[in-house]
């Protein structure tokens, strides 16, 4: 079968990956001169199996009217634009602000977070992807406010392998957190989370992919049109090029709902901007081995060999991917103040990425109205955690196989 995947992100990446590996000839078409330079460059790192509940929750729409007094320092920000396509967004989540809500698609998400760990482990041991800076390294969540922390133990679910520690035991896993033991109220640790360099990673599959005579690359090259009949996709549009496909999978991350729009397909994904600060290290002293989640000030810290990258932010705000000077000098400043031997982040590289947001936090994968036109989209802020199961679950309804994984809550119709 020839398939065309739309997106060289790390989503279009593993579903080409997933599909060469099933037999399948696959054209990946990137809009870019290269694979992974959009969200998927310098995200967090984090392959946060087990912490995966969703933005969307009870107490978020007033913590965030507080929010809009933190000016640069808010976690979230919202900057309303004319677009009904915002404001429907916006809605959605609003009704997904409920405790019930938010922990059924923590468990969607945890479903699948864990088969994506498997596929991962597959990959690494089967393949030999080669390196892309992997380790399972654990995740530790840590508390300062006594409120969050009581919050997060008591909703802890103990099958998802987590524990609740206290700031002593904080500072025991994680000595780089000594320096802020005074201020810590306790924490959430998941032993058995990882971590791995996102866009090494992506080029690592493509290098493998390379090798195979079923794939192909196009780079450059942006699809312009989608042109269907009868109930089916018959060819994308490249520039004056029209080519035709026996199946298409949307992998196009926040840029996929304007890509089915014109058939009538409507996605609920919007881009929710956030930022990362990536610091070269001279050394290992001080810093942390472990991932680590500063929950009140909603900024993730994850060793990547020899880098600290140190991500965060959400700005609800339309698709303007450039990097803001004030929200980058407020995350230098809290980077600086928890992991200060690190170094002078000053000096460290910036980026700002659009996560490809449902207002649910669960991703759309599987099929559409049109028979041949798949969904691999709307991952968030774990489409790097997701992305291999995704990848693989895609693949066994492409091939009319059961899932490996139960769909409930993971698809456009759900
Ligand atoms: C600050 C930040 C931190 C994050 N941290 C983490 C983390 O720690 N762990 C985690 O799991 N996730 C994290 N994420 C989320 C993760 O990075 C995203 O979910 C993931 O990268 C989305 O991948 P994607 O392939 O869907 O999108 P992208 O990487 O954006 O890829 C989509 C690709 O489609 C291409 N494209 C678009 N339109 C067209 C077209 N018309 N024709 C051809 N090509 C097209 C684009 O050029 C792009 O390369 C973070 C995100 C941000 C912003």
């Amino acid at each position: 079968m020839r398939i065309a995947v739309i997106g060289g992100g790390v989503i279009g990446l593993t579903t080409a990956y997933a599909l060469v590996c099933r037999g399948h000839q696959v054209e990946l078409i990137e809009k870019r001169d290269q694979i992974a330079l959009e969200t998927s460059f310098a995200n967090g790192g984090q392959l946060s199996y087990r912490y995966v509940s969703p933005l969307a929750d009870a107490g978020v729409p007033l913590q965030a009217l507080g929010w809009m007094l933190r000016g640069n320092g808010a976690p979230l920000r919202f900057r309303p634009k004319i677009s009904t396509r915002q404001w429907r967004w916006c809605l959605r989540f609003l009704l997904a602000c409920r405790r019930s809500t938010n922990q059924r698609n923590a468990r969607h998400l945890l479903r699948l977070a864990l088969h994506s760990q498997e596929i991962l482990r597959r990959w690494r041991e089967e393949d030999a992807l080669g390196d892309f800076a992997w380790r399972a390294n654990g995740k530790l969540v840590i508390y300062r406010d006594q409120t969050s922390f009581d919050k997060a133990a008591a909703g802890l679910d103990a099958s998802a392998g987590q524990l609740v520690l206290d700031a002593q035991q904080c500072t025991d896993i994680e000595p780089a957190l000594q320096p802020l033991a005074g201020k810590l109220r306790g924490g959430i640790y998941s032993p058995g989370d990882e971590v791995a360099d996102c866009h090494l990673f992506c080029r690592r599959l493509l290098q493998r992919l390379e090798q195979s005579p079923n794939f192909r690359l196009r780079c450059g090259q942006a699809v312009s049109g989608l042109h269907s009949d009868h109930g089916r996709v018959r060819s994308l549009m490249l520039g004056k090029e029209q080519l035709e496909v026996d199946h298409l999978v949307i992998a196009a991350g926040a840029a996929s709902g304007a890509l089915l729009q014109p058939l009538g397909i409507e996605l609920p994904v919007y881009p929710l901007k956030g930022y990362s600060l990536t610091l070269p290290l001279s050394s290992h002293a001080g810093i942390p081995e472990t991932n680590v989640t500063d929950y009140d000030n909603k900024v993730v810290y994850a060793r990547l060999g020899d880098q600290l990258r140190v991500a965060a932010m959400v700005d609800i705000g339309g698709w303007d991917a450039n990097v803001d000077r004030g929200r980058i000098s407020m995350l230098q400043r809290l980077a600086s103040d928890t992991f200060p031997a690190a170094g002078d982040y000053r000096s460290a590289t910036q980026w700002a990425g659009l996560r490809p947001a449902t207002p649910e936090g669960t991703p759309l994968l599987g099929a559409t109205a049109l028979g041949n036109l798949w969904l691999n989209v709307g991952h968030g802020s774990l489409g790097f955690t997701l992305a291999c199961g995704s990848a693989d679950i895609l693949c066994d309804l492409i091939g009319d196989q059961r899932p490996a994984v139960a769909l409930d809550g993971l698809t456009l119709a759900s």
